[in-house]
């Protein structure tokens, strides 16, 4: 194996520290970080998200406030606790777990979180402001957030950098692209009706890969000493695990560690990002919400 491997746990270890020293010095000013989580049904995986962003909250010295409702909630409900949250100066950020059950419209409740407090970065307003030059961008969407970070803290030259990004979706391969872009990269982004998909990522000085199809980049899709991001969470199967599977990337990681200058892993690579990038924005509202604290740092 010849690439460097980047321990996103490492990495995302640091940023909780951070966010943890940023939010006491908030708390002896009078501030205290607030996240509202809003889930509406049980589905498990989505419980479960919002338990471990919840933990994050309480390790990191972010006061959570849960709102667990009903599947049967209707879309008038929901936009009414969004209201009531929006007018609450106690909560900083907004985070509604998605997907949503089918009776509600999703785009029309991301519409009504106020954007200042739109911690993961979904309202158009936030997305629409990321990719526009000279515009300021409240917050990027987490987990592309969370892919910069990497590159960055990897010292990755981004800027002139040519950047693929394998997928277009508004959560990941989107927001990814704009945040490249606005870092200076020259960007281009695939999707699933992209033709000769190899010749393009071969290109690619750094390739993002986030379509959710296990081991598909292979080695011969990527330029030796290129930075691979690997945002893919693709369950296989695998008898000699308990539970009957493996979580891999969409990448092949032997493979593509073979040719790659770095590469993250799954899991252990961008996975531990998200919830440290969801900490780092809510800080972000909450220091914006104080009027004595405009520090550049705070804007993307
Ligand atoms: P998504 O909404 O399903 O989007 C997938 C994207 O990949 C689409 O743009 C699709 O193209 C493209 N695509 C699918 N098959 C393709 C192919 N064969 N060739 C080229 N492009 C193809 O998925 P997502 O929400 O963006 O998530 C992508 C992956 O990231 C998933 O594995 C997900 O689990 C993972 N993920 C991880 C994290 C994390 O680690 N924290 C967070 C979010 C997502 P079209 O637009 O043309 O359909």
């Amino acid at each position: 194996m010849s690439a460097k491997i980047i321990d996103g746990k490492e990495v995302a270890r640091s940023i909780h520290e951070e966010v943890r020293k940023e939010a006491e010095k908030l708390r002896s000013r009078g501030i205290i970080p607030g996240l509202a989580t809003v889930l509406v049904g049980d589905d498990p995986a989505s419980r479960s998200y919002v338990k471990a962003k919840r933990k994050a909250c309480e390790e990191d010295g972010i006061q959570s406030f849960h709102h667990p409702l009903p599947a049967e909630t209707s879309q008038k409900e929901l936009l009414t606790l969004i209201t009531q949250l929006g007018e609450d100066p106690k909560v900083h950020g907004i985070l509604v777990q998605l997907p949503l059950p089918a009776h509600i419209e999703e785009n029309a409740v991301i519409r009504a979180i106020p954007p200042h407090k739109d911690v993961d970065g979904f309202h158009p307003e936030n997305l629409g402001r990321l990719g526009l030059k000279g515009e300021e961008a409240l917050f990027a969407p987490c987990t592309p957030a969370g892919v910069l970070e990497l590159l960055m803290r990897a010292e990755v030259p981004v800027s002139g950098a040519r950047a693929v990004v394998l997928g277009r979706s508004k959560i990941v391969g989107l927001p990814a692209a704009l945040l490249l872009l606005r870092n200076d990269a020259t960007v281009t982004i695939c999707h699933s009706r992209t033709k000769d998909l190899p010749a393009v990522t071969k290109e690619a000085d750094i390739l993002i890969a986030a379509i959710g199809r296990a081991n598909f980049v292979t080695a011969e899709m990527v330029k030796p000493g290129a930075a691979v991001i690997d945002v893919g969470v693709n369950r296989v199967e695998d008898s000699r695990k308990k539970r009957g599977y493996r979580l891999v990337g969409d990448c092949d990681f032997e493979a593509v560690a073979e040719v790659a200058g770095c590469l993250t892993p799954v899991p252990g690579g961008v996975g531990p990002m998200t919830i440290a990038m969801l900490m780092k924005n809510t800080l972000r509202a909450a220091e914006r919400a104080s009027p004595q604290s405009f520090d550049p740092r705070n804007h993307l």
